[in-house]
């Protein structure tokens, strides 16, 4: 089953029970606090909160996401990527749990020629909050979940909040196992690669109060509860065609193809660290996944910069470029890489054909800009590690840092280059370097005072971090 036929088979299901379609917001958030939409409920926030009435009870929607947070398990794992659509269905103060845990347990297994994604219900596991008694019942009496394949789990993991006073509750989550050549027995608690969360339900049904991380009091009940779920479409993708990972799929897999022919390497679709080939694998699913973020950004409104949002996007497509120089490729590569993935998502998204000149023009310009960055520190990163050989020591962190701060050398291309030529980098000594060049920034900000009165710009900096969205994404992982 196509990606597109994963979320068609969703919108036409809740619109079915009642919801209305709401089409994906940008991938730049408008929230307060956070650079980018990382989940479905994102730009229901104000309904959510209470700040504003929702103009329908029920809703439906595949939301577009950005999850930088996320960017080291790329590749590596089986389910992450930086950008990925999030399937969800909303109740704005209309039904609770009762409705939504029978109904995400219908459209899973339902069968695919009734227009459902037919997953064998003997696979499916769930997780409930621990206190949750409500949930664990319904997922025991009414759905008929057998009581071995429910577990409960503590607050750190299945509790959902908003990083600040207001609504707060219980989560659910529903888990496929891929069966045992991926890992041990056990349930979703004991073995998260070969048992894959597929689908998370929040049931926001508690007022907090102040507080920080998960110590705060509950006040209460809501008055009115909502339902706030998230399914990944990419893991049912993967799932429903029988590909090992997110990165196999129809809408991702093209550009690991094109990164495989350019470089003349194969892929093999290796999942350990001690597997042949495991290492380039990485790479080609780390450019499959970065190259179509990218995109994605780019496609609405960002551009490459040294801040915020734009140096997310920087890092993604650089990422993406020394990946394929570690293929072997040193040429221009975007050229065939971009276009592979506007291939694979422009039936779904027609902006990247449309707007594909514009996009493609800002790629290839911070692509030739960073190699160019890469030529230039490559002859002062050459004298440095012959220095390094002759004294038969490691790249001192004083030329680590002056590649970084002179010629925009990202310290672990420093690291993999000098590695490449049999010599290591004293990194201590260049984070020291590092530490001491920001707290010297941050003196400097202190004494400006009056001009740093807009902190919404370091915030922003920290990513998600102390957004409001952070319960979200830290406490239902
Ligand atoms: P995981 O524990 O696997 O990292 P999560 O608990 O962080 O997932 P949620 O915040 O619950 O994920 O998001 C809801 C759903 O969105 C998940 O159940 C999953 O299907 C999907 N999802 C989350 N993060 C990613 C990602 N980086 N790439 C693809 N799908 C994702
Ligand atoms: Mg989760
Ligand atoms: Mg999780
Ligand atoms: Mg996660």
């Amino acid at each position: 089953m196509l990606t597109h036929e994963i979320t068609e088979r969703w919108l036409n299901y809740f619109q079915k029970q009642g919801h209305s379609v709401v089409p994906s917001a940008s991938l730049v958030s408008t929230q307060p606090g956070s650079m980018f939409t990382i989940a479905g409920m994102v730009p229901f926030i104000p309904y959510f909160l209470g700040q504003e009435q929702a103009p329908w009870p029920r809703a439906t929607s595949v939301q577009k996401c950005i999850r930088t947070k996320d960017i080291e398990e790329v590749g590596k794992t089986a389910r992450h990527g930086t950008f990925f659509q999030m399937a969800g269905n909303f109740s704005f103060g209309d039904y609770f749990k009762e409705r939504a845990i029978p109904m995400a347990w219908e459209l899973l297994t339902t069968a695919q020629e009734d227009g459902g994604y037919g997953l064998d219900p003997e696979r499916l596991w769930v997780t409930v909050y621990e206190e949750d008694e409500e949930a664990y019942a319904l997922w025991r009496d009414t759905v008929g979940v057998p009581e071995g394949r429910i577990q409960r789990m503590s607050k750190d993991e299945n509790y959902w909040d908003a990083g600040q006073p207001g609504p707060a509750g219980p989560d659910s989550e529903i888990f496929y196992d891929r069966g045992p050549r991926y890992g041990s027995e056990g349930g979703p608690a004991v073995d998260d690669d070969r048992y894959i969360e597929i689908w998370n339900l929040v049931f926001m049904q508690y007022q907090r109060g102040e507080g920080s991380g998960k110590n705060y009091e509950i006040l209460g009940e809501l008055p009115r509860k909502n339902i706030d779920t998230g399914m990944g479409v990419e893991r049912m993708a993967m799932l429903l065609q029988g590909v090992e990972n997110f990165y196999e799929t129809d809408q991702v897999r093209p550009v690991l193809d094109a990164a495989a022919e350019l470089s003349g390497r194969a892929y093999r679709g290796s999942e350990h660290p001690e597997d042949e080939g495991y290492d380039d694998d990485v790479r080609m699913r780390v450019i499959a996944d970065h190259v179509r973020s990218s995109m994605m950004l780019i496609a609405d409104g960002v551009t490459p910069g040294n801040e915020g949002r734009g140096y997310i996007l920087r890092r993604l497509l650089r990422r993406a470029i020394r990946a394929m120089r570690l293929l072997g490729v040193v040429e221009p590569c975007l050229n065939v890489l971009l276009p592979a993935s506007r291939d694979a998502m422009g039936a779904d998204f027609p902006v990247v054909v449309d707007d594909f000149e514009r996009i493609s023009r800002i790629a290839y310009a911070e692509e030739r800009a960073f190699l160019k960055t890469i030529e230039s520190g490559t002859s002062r990163l050459d004298e440095a590690v012959s220095e390094a050989r002759a004294q038969g020591s490691a790249v001192t962190g004083a030329d680590a840092f002056a590649l970084h701060d002179t010629y925009g050398f990202p310290i672990d291309l420093t690291l993999e280059m000098a590695a490449e030529a049999g010599v290591q980098v004293d990194e201590p000594a260049f984070r020291a370097l590092m530490n001491e060049q920001r707290d010297r920034a941050r003196a400097d900000a202190r004494a400006k005072k009056g001009a740093y009165a807009d902190l919404s710009v370091l915030r922003a900096l920290q990513e998600q971090r102390d957004s409001v969205f952070t319960g979200y994404d830290e406490t239902a992982t």
